[in-house]
């Protein structure tokens, strides 16, 4: 192709790119499975076997979800049927490549990360998110309530539940981006009111429980984030200032690319696309900083959005995640997504989360994570009108820790939440924590090392006592 022009360029690549999610489909359903949500909604999965003359593996069950604009196809690349792309392995391709049957029938597989898992003997799994998918392994669309929180509350569980039970195994979880952000949503055991999502009232509400994160952890053996979520970069682009791009990020629209243009692209030569995303990307952010007043700020939103990034990406992978991967387009999810990358939180409604200073087992957690990094633990806590502040510094070797102060057995949790707290109680005790912080920072006074401050704001009592540390105790003793 000809570029006479930046703007035929553009306007041709733009085109290219409206194509994308049109590419030919293959009607294998080969381990196709189903996990059904709490609002009713068909999950597409995948097992993954190199064919039907394979056994599925027996090892530990690995379950990947994709990105937010992809699907599960991107954690099998393999070559449209009929369509080889004619990928030739590197000559210094490493010998289990080399010497795989499937791969030398297909030579793309090389990039097929179920394929490179499967050879090592893990079972696979991909999954994907509702309204995303391709062929056989659509999953359903749902409502129009879907946004990035669904995804991780309604759409993971059952992924994982899916695996375990079919399985009887504990999986890895993870996958790449979003599929990896929803891995981490879930271990915090997140969770969303499913009935408030299917009657289309959906306001984000979402909880965490302990109870539920401790089981969720013990559910999976492990967890994998495949390429980070989210661009900082998002925050410092103008981005959340432009009504345009807030217009754009809020819209309950779902821009289906296998419907607006149904046309193959097996019209084009394989590798055509090559570049092709990086030039689009490119070609705008130059025409944003070439043109500043034709353009808004927000178009440099490509120019942020790092993650679309295929310089290091082979040519051919490239080509088959233009081809197959993009097959749907969430402007809603992408809100979400997108408002996690600007503020850098997970999200902003947040509620109920799980708050490691107000139960005690984030609190043994802590105390034993900091005496092993052997790191100052500045403790504080309040409850109805008393409070307290101690300094447990592991430096010293005489200076007791949180557990020789708490028994770990028979501890039962006092939270705010249900007992109640003054407010200026949390005030007071936060005032405290936050000055003897700054003085373990500086190295300066006389800290509250070793020594329990107590205030009982009913009479306004103050107390100092000493600890000791424990010999038995379990945690610090052993020094
Ligand atoms: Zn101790």
């Amino acid at each position: 192709m000809q570029c006479h022009s930046a703007w035929l360029c553009s306007f041709l690549l733009i085109c290219l790119f409206q194509l994308t999610g049109c590419g030919g489909s293959s009607q294998e359903i080969d381990g196709f499975y189903q996990a059904h949500t709490k609002d009713g909604v068909a999950l597409g999965m995948r097992r993954y076997r190199p064919s039907s003359d394979h056994q599925y593996r027996a090892g530990r069950p690995v379950l990947l979800l994709p990105g937010i604009v992809n699907n599960i196809n991107q954690f099998d690349v393999r070559s449209p049927l009929g369509k080889p792309y004619g990928y030739q392995l590197p000559a210094d391709a490493p010998a289990w490549a080399q010497n795989d049957s499937t791969i030398a029938q297909d030579n793309i597989k090389f990039f097929s990360m179920a394929h490179y898992l499967y050879l090592r003997g893990y079972d696979v799994w991909m999954a994907n998110f509702r309204g995303v998918g391709r062929d056989a392994y659509a999953s359903e669309s749902g409502h129009n309530n879907t946004n990035l929180d669904v995804w991780c509350l309604l759409d993971f569980p059952v992924a994982v539940e899916k695996v375990v039970q079919v399985t009887g195994k504990k999986p890895v979880i993870g996958g790449f981006s979003t599929g990896a952000l929803c891995a981490y949503q879930y271990l915090q055991g997140a969770t969303l009111n499913a009935d408030i999502v299917q009657q289309g009232k959906y306001i984000p509400h979402v909880t965490a429980s302990d109870a539920l994160a401790w089981e969720r952890n013990q559910k999976v053996a492990g967890f994998i984030g495949l390429d980070p979520a989210g661009s900082p970069k998002l925050a410092y682009h103008g981005i959340i200032n432009s009504p345009l791009g807030w217009g754009l990020l809020t819209q309950n629209a779902k821009v289906d690319l296998d419907k607006v243009l149904p046309v193959a692209l097996s019209l084009l030569p394989p590798v055509v696309l090559a570049g092709a995303t990086d030039l689009l990307f490119k070609t705008i952010s130059n025409l944003a900083s070439a043109f500043p007043a034709f353009l808004p700020s927000w178009a440099d939103l490509f120019g942020a959005l790092n993650i679309w990034s295929t310089g290091n990406t082979n040519g051919y992978v490239e080509d088959f995640m233009v081809r197959h991967g993009l097959s749907s387009f969430y402007i809603k999810g992408l809100g979400q997504y997108a408002e996690w990358g600007i503020n850098g939180e997970v999200r902003e409604h947040w509620q109920n989360g799980v708050d490691c200073s107000d139960n005690f087992a984030c609190r043994f957690l802590l105390n034993r994570l900091c005496v092993e990094a052997k790191r100052p633990l500045v403790s504080g806590a309040a409850i109805r009108m008393e409070g307290q502040v101690a300094v447990f510094d592991s430096r010293l070797s005489d200076s007791p820790c949180y557990r020789c102060l708490y028994d770990e057995s028979g501890q039962e949790d006092l939270r705010c939440a249900d007992n109640g707290v003054l407010a200026p109680v949390v005030g007071i005790i936060g005032s405290i924590q936050a000055t003897e912080a700054l003085k373990v920072l500086a190295g300066m006074g006389g800290v509250l090392a070793g020594r329990l401050l107590v205030m009982d704001a009913h009479y306004m009592d103050w107390r100092v006592m000493k600890l000791r540390k424990d010999p038995e105790c379990p945690v610090c003793s052993h020094d």
